[in-house]
């Protein structure tokens, strides 16, 4: 509980804090290194930089593989350093920085070295359990994370929260939700709170029944109604378990316990949270589902900058409605909510897993209703060989998540 409460109060304390950045404490100008920043993420926030050029200057930038739009994105935001993870993309990366000053690197090195530059923020947007070491070597540096990479604490939540409490991080909610419940629970004291409820949009087929979920293809599952995201996280809310992930990242976030946390199903996406206390007052954050709304606030915090989103008009978008999950159709919610329950090494199995299932239903080798299946047999698989136990570092969260997919896989050749 500590380190959770140490987050949620993270930006109060922030102007009192030893600023450890390594950058010039006076300037009105704010460093920015971007973790993943060919993505979705990476780019609503390099949207915001562009846009607020006398603020926030960039420091590094990574991606995975794209060394073509990571040079051009480097060179539009006149970056220092751009790191690909892979090592095979870093010649293409050097010729096209070739003769602009900016420094090329690659590998795990190289994100690490992106990572723990001096900045003032660095953003956590590398997708899945691959974002978990570059992030931490951000907060290893007591730097303010902008964390969207949800998988860091689903996979290492309470080591990840241990490492946030000793460098001194600054751990700032980008996913829409929780920096909905940053903003509604404000300076409340943790004991006030009584429930934190996460909304979901429903995903593609919120209406749709079982024997059509069995056919669903990607293409249907990547069609998303509110919200343009990565490949990843678009599956994962079409089969609800990015609410999982979202419920497991919740918990390591903010001080409630599991019992606290609920979702509901709010088709129009407008309401991201409602924070309810024990006086029975609800505080909820609304806006359009835009990401640079909460990218934002996280770059700004405590203050707020422009962020050209589409304003809300309560009146033309007539009602807001709001249902309870079917975990029958959506059975992935359940095993999130159950490897939240369990601990250990339980979400990391259940992370890795799903991982792995997403990217076999991207490819076509399995069907919609599988994925939660292949995660459901994983866990069994894993506890069966005494894999949930809970890891005491980083590296064995690392292992476990190595096992898990070797596992997952086996599960799908056999399928
Ligand atoms: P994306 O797929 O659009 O982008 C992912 C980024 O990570 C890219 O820059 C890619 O090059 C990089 N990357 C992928 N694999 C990598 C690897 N193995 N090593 C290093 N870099 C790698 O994903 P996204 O939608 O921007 O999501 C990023 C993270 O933010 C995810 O954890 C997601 O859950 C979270 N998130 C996203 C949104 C959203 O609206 N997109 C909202 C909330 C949270
Ligand atoms: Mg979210």
């Amino acid at each position: 509980m500590a380190a959770r409460e140490q987050v949620a109060r993270a930006g109060r304390e922030a102007e009192t804090a030893p600023d450890r950045s390594g950058v010039d404490p006076g300037s009105p100008i704010r460093r920015i290194s971007v973790l993943g920043a060919t993505g979705s993420i990476g780019q609503s926030t390099l949207d915001l930089v562009a846009r607020h050029r006398d603020r926030f200057q960039v420091e590094a930038l990574t991606a995975n593989a794209d060394a073509a739009k990571l040079a051009d994105l480097a060179i539009r935001h006149n970056a220092r350093l751009a790191v690909v993870a892979d090592p095979s993309a870093y010649e293409a990366l050097t010729s096209a920085l070739a003769g602009t000053g900016i420094t090329a690197a690659a590998g795990p090195q190289g994100l690490e070295e992106a990572a723990s530059r001096p900045a003032d923020c660095v953003v956590a947007a590398i997708v899945g359990a691959a974002g978990l070491v570059p992030t931490l070597a951000a907060v290893r540096q007591g730097r303010r994370i902008a964390l969207a990479n949800k998988e860091c604490l689903v996979t290492a939540g309470t080591l990840f929260m241990a490492e946030v409490a000793s460098s001194g991080a600054e751990l700032l909610p980008v996913d829409s939700e929780h920096s909905a419940a940053f903003q509604a629970i404000g300076m409340a004291e943790p004991d006030a709170i009584e429930q934190i409820t996460l909304t979901a949009s429903g995903g593609p087929f919120r209406a749709w029944s079982l024997e059509q979920l069995k056919a669903a293809t990607p293409e249907q599952a990547l069609r998303h109604p509110n919200w343009s995201m990565g490949a990843k996280i678009t599956i994962d809310s079409a089969t609800l378990m990015n609410k999982g992930l979202e419920l497991i990242e919740a918990y390591h976030l903010f001080p409630v316990e599991a019992h606290q946390l609920s979702c509901v199903v709010h088709p129009q996406s407008i309401v991201h949270c409602l924070v309810s206390y024990r006086d029975g007052s609800v505080l909820a954050q609304l806006s359009s589902p835009d990401m640079r709304t909460p990218i934002a606030l996280a770059l700004s915090w405590p203050r707020r900058i422009d962020a050209p989103t589409k304003r809300l008009d309560l009146a033309a978008i007539g009602q807001l409605t709001f249902d309870a999950p079917d975990e029958t159709r959506f059975p992935a919610l359940g095993l999130a909510r159950g490897v939240l329950a369990a601990g250990g090494a339980a979400p990391a199995v259940l992370n890795a897993a799903n991982e792995v299932a997403v990217a076999a239903f991207l490819e076509r080798r399995i069907g919609f209703l599988e994925i939660a299946r292949t995660v459901a047999e994983c866990l069994d698989a894993a506890h069966g060989k005494g894999l949930l136990r809970a890891a005491g570092s980083i590296d064995e969260v690392l292992s476990i998540d190595r096992e898990a997919r070797g596992l997952a896989r086996s599960l799908l050749s056999e399928g």
